[in-house]
């Protein structure tokens, strides 16, 4: 019966927009539907959103899509969404005790600091979830709801996205994740897949208020549009579902999203590897009831570095034409380290500032652009050599997204200092694409073969320079890298 249907449909909540994108049986966007909305900023370091607001937008835009359409003919929905962002609801009547709580809120962090001091729970939180303890993820961020709001546990469901809009699509029937979002939360055993007693017991959080971790691939539910229900088939975290839609379905498979930050992830396959230079360890996915899982390294500065090119030193009007003048740039030599916010993996250094090094009086804005186009570059290799050796995994190439990978100077560039391929596919939103995939898959639309033979259209980079000229220039970037720390040390 599946076979009479046409379509897939991808819901994908993120953290500036909602979009529902309708996808045929080759995997072609046939329509689309996306409306952003605002995040509110109540005090420095909190960052908030309305979860009502998200679902009914969310609501209505798969309405829009499935109206344009026999909905009869779409085989299944998948979720994906912002990670650890937060939402707790009464359990009865289904409205939000607080507003969402965004990954990026800091407002816990003085807990987090605390909990820190305590080394053995440091390392039994990198056993067991593999995370550190930080108030990017859900669990202290649930905890703050649960003590300010002065809310009985009896009484509350807690949820990430996933688990709110599907909470809501099937009319308050299921309350669920999949493993992907689970990992993010600070409270999920990685390796037996059951949520960890010890944790909930230290964070002080009831299991009963947390959704059942169902396989990523799951049937979750039902959403039911007038004669309709169609099945909700995939949930997949943002990261992971563009890991997917990459697919990078191998151990050794890396994809990296350049976007105003980096996000690498590379598959480990069946083996949870502990990182020994502080890079993420979680669960890609669950499908067929087996378990992958990925190293996962952000770079906090990335297309950020363009933006304040453009934007506060009023080098040019667009992101775009900074590859114009990379090209036209005719001095080697300059580097940038774009530690806006400190340094992450693998120096871990969150004292360090922006500092350029090499300035000459023939230094222009051209060679400063390519200097920081590159710095994008050179972060990626520190944590792929980093998750590389972590992993023991050798790579054999990088599949890029994200919007600062339509630049193809920086493209180049990677490939050069990796001595790798770079492939870049035309679609580069690979996060709706990858849970659309799964959900597919699900209903056996196609197999993972077929994925990987689907035609795609890409852009592959080969690398174009010496081994001499590639260790040269990353022998430099350390050097670089260990004076602005010694800066910071001052
Ligand atoms: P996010 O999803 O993190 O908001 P996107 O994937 O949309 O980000 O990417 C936007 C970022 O990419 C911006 O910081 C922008 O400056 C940068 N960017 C976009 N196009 C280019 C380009 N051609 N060259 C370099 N950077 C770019």
């Amino acid at each position: 019966m599946n076979f009479d249907k046409k379509y897939i449909i991808a819901i994908d909540q993120g953290t500036t927009s909602c979009r529902v994108i309708l996808f045929d049986r080759k995997l072609k966007t046939v329509a689309k539907a996306q409306e952003g909305y605002s995040l509110e900023m109540p005090e420095e370091g909190w960052v908030e959103a309305d979860a009502e607001l998200i679902w009914k937008l969310q609501e209505k835009l798969l309405i829009q899509i499935l109206t344009q359409i026999d909905p009869d003919e779409v085989g299944a929905i998948g979720i994906t969404n912002q990670r650890e962002t937060t939402v707790v609801w009464n359990k009865k009547t289904g409205v939000p005790i607080y507003n969402g709580i965004i990954w990026q809120d800091q407002r816990t962090s003085a807990w987090c600091q605390e909990l820190k001091k305590d080394k053995d729970f440091v390392n039994d939180i990198q056993d067991i979830t593999g995370l550190v303890i930080d108030p990017y993820f859900s669990a202290t961020k649930f905890k703050w709801i649960i003590d300010h709001m002065n809310v009985d546990q009896d009484d509350i469901l807690f949820g990430t996205i996933d688990t709110w809009l599907l909470w809501k699509m099937t009319k308050g029937l299921v309350h669920a994740t999949d493993t992907s979002n689970a990992s993010r939360t600070l409270l999920f055993d990685i390796h037996t897949l059951q949520w960890s007693k010890l944790l909930l017991t230290k964070f002080g959080i009831e299991e009963k208020t947390l959704p059942k971790v169902m396989p990523s691939n799951s049937e979750f539910g039902y959403f039911e549009f007038g004669n309709t229900k169609i099945p909700i088939c995939a949930i997949l975290g943002d990261q992971q579902a563009a890991l997917f839609g990459q697919n990078c379905f191998k151990p050794g498979m890396v994809k990296n999203t350049y976007g105003t930050g980096c996000f690498m992830l590379m598959n480990t396959g069946e083996k949870a590897i502990k990182s020994s230079s502080g890079i993420l360890t979680t669960i890609a996915w669950t499908i067929n009831n087996i378990t992958s899982y990925a190293l996962e390294g952000s770079i906090f500065v990335a297309g950020t570095a363009i933006q304040w090119l453009r934007d506060d030193l009023e080098f040019f009007d667009d992101s775009s034409e900074s590859e114009t003048l990379a090209n036209n740039s005719k001095v080697d030599g300059v580097y940038f380290v774009p530690a806006f916010s400190g340094l992450g993996a693998p120096f871990w250094d969150m004292n360090a500032q922006g500092t350029f090094f090499g300035i000459t009086r023939q230094v222009n804005k051209a060679d400063l652009t390519k200097a920081t186009l590159e710095s994008i570059g050179l972060r990626t290799c520190d944590l792929v050599f980093a998750m590389s050796n972590d992993a023991n995994i050798p790579m054999t190439k990088l599949l890029v997204d994200g919007g600062a990978s339509s630049n193809d100077y920086l493209m180049q560039f990677q490939s050069d200092m990796l001595g790798l391929k770079v492939v870049r596919p035309a679609q580069i939103e690979s996060t709706a694409l990858g849970v659309a995939k799964l959900a597919g898959y699900s209903l056996g639309f196609w197999d993972i073969d077929e994925l990987m033979n689907l035609p795609r259209n890409t852009k592959v980079f080969s690398p174009n320079s010496t081994e001499d000229k590639r260790e040269y220039k990353y022998s430099r970037w350390l050097k670089a890298i260990k004076l602005t720390q010694m800066w910071a040390d001052e």
